[in-house]
């Protein structure tokens, strides 16, 4: 005669801290304290004429050193984009909320941000989006300086 299986384990509390420090490098630092003045600092390789935004130290194609730091419109296209629909601990916004790929104007790479004042079902691939900044108070060397893109209002047509 066998005991009875027990009962398949279905929660296992694992609590547990890591406490990192983030080091940004030299590149990625000269994007974060443009934040801090509105500005979004974008490098390109003098070799391959890619444009990073934000830049790194060195071209991940060519492994050339990038050129001088110069200032983007916060202005972009959104790539692509995910509708978060369900809540999870440690949430910020309430969802459905959209988080987005953006492709800001003068760049080959891509952001990832919020995108709102718009309904997340009416948000589009292709949906040109522009930068929402926290107060001048509230500035810091952080992606969170931008609050959120959203969906450009006027037709004026900037660089791209
Ligand atoms: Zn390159």
């Amino acid at each position: 005669m066998t005991a009875p299986l027990p009962e398949p384990v279905s929660l296992m509390p694992s609590p547990f801290q890591m406490n990192y420090t983030y080091v940004a490098g030299g590149g990625r630092s000269v994007f974060l304290r443009g934040l801090v003045g509105k500005k979004l600092l974008a490098r390109q390789c003098p070799s391959c004429s890619q444009t990073y935004l934000p830049p790194p130290e060195f071209c991940s194609r060519c492994l050339t050193r990038l050129g001088v730091p110069f200032a983007l419109e916060g202005r972009g296209t959104i790539s692509t984009f995910c509708i978060v629909s369900f809540p999870f601990p440690g949430q910020v916004y309430e969802p459905p909320y959209v988080v987005a790929h953006i492709n800001i104007r003068g760049t080959g790479t891509r952001l990832m941000h919020l995108i709102r004042e718009i309904p997340a079902n009416e948000v589009q691939i292709g949906m040109d989006v522009e930068a929402v900044w926290v107060s001048d108070d509230e500035l810091a060397p952080s992606l969170a300086s931008i609050r959120y893109f959203r969906p450009v209002t006027d037709s004026s047509e900037g660089p791209r």
